[in-house]
């Protein structure tokens, strides 16, 4: 038996609660882990909550990711006593997830731990950190290097934004960070924001095109928080799109586009090749500041994860929440 976070669906209706759960639990798969720790990403909080239809398999335990130990495993790319970590493809919404003790999945999802880092590290940083990764990676891939100019990150106090400021901070761009929490503007300066600025600035309905602030966008937010922030990004630039906060509407126009060069990228964490995730990881091993990265992490429960969910989608948790699922 092992305890996890089981999310149902029947005539009773859509519920979460902490169980303890048999090993005929565990789905299908090649490869069983000793979960260590999971985290709270905002699809978690849709998860957990029922907000949005993420889930798509039920009984489910949440969690899209996890580190820890593998148990046993019936694939000659992982044996007993590894340290690995997961996140994506599908677990925590139709396979089950790392919000649990155990955890069962497919060895080709897996990814030995990066060296340097221990698998409460991996989880503070967590799919929202790797998805941060990932947009650095375009943004640089771009030509948007440090000195270039200002780099605007959109939902600073969240857990992708907090990475990124971290991130793009060491790397030595200027950050300007964009929130709709001023109180925090001496956390989100610690993290190594140049400028903070309100989100309110962004996230109404703006004009096609603004003045010229940033060379670089790395935005989680979506709505018009994206327009604007296309709206106002330099000579070809560019804007890394990761997220929809505000909304998953994308009301602007393609002024941005054929006046000023800018170049959108999409970001997709969940289905990323296993190349780019390797290279992610490791760049985050080698180069996040893991000082930062504790400042910005709170640890809970499986059950404090319950509470988590409602709260992330609230935009209540600043930066990451690390799930101790032994505690
Ligand atoms: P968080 O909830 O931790 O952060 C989101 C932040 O956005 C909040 O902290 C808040 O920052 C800001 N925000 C919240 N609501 C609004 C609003 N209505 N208008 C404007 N800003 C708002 O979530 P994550 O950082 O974990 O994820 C951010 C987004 O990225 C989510 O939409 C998530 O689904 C997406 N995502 C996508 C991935 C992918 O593969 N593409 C992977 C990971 C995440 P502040 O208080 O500072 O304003």
């Amino acid at each position: 038996m092992f305890k996890a976070l089981v999310v149902e669906k029947d005539e009773a209706g859509y519920r979460a609660g902490v169980k303890e759960v048999d090993d005929s639990a565990l789905p299908a798969g090649e490869v069983t882990v000793d979960v260590a720790f999971s985290t709270i990403n905002y699809k978690d909080g849709l998860a957990i909550t029922g907000k949005a239809p993420v889930v798509r398999k039920f009984p489910l335990h949440a969690g899209i990711d996890f580190a820890g130990t593998v148990s046993a495993s019936d694939d000659a790319r992982f044996r007993p006593g590894d340290a690995v970590l997961l996140n994506g493809f599908g677990v925590g919404e139709s396979h089950s997830g790392g919000l649990a003790q155990k955890a069962r999945v497919k060895a080709d999802w897996l990814l030995p731990l990066p060296t340097g880092l221990t698998p409460r590290q991996a989880m503070a940083i967590g799919t929202a950190g790797y998805t941060a990764m990932l947009c650095v990676m375009a943004l640089d891939k771009h030509g948007v290097v440090p000195g270039s100019g200002d780099v605007l990150v959109t939902g600073a106090n969240g857990g992708v934004g907090t990475v990124a400021i971290t991130l793009l901070a060491k790397m030595g761009h200027r950050v300007v960070a964009s929130t709709g929490r001023l109180n925090e503007a001496d956390f989100l300066k610690g993290l190594g924001a140049a400028e903070v600025i309100s989100r309110d600035e962004l996230s109404a309905p703006g004009k096609p095109l603004g003045k010229e602030r940033w060379v670089g966008v790395l935005d989680s937010v979506g709505s018009h928080t994206l327009a604007n922030a296309l709206a106002g990004t330099r000579y070809g630039g560019a804007v890394a799109a990761c997220g929809l906060a505000q909304g998953m509407d994308l009301p602007g126009s393609v002024a941005p586009f054929i006046l000023r060069g800018v170049t959108l990228y999409g970001i997709d964490s969940v289905m990323a090749p296993m190349a780019l995730r390797r290279a992610a990881w490791q760049r985050l091993a080698d180069e996040l500041d893991l000082d930062k990265l504790e400042t910005l992490t709170q640890e809970v429960t499986l059950l404090g994860a319950l509470q988590a969910g409602p709260d992330i989608l609230a935009g209540r948790i600043r930066g990451r929440v690390v799930v101790n699922v032994n505690a």
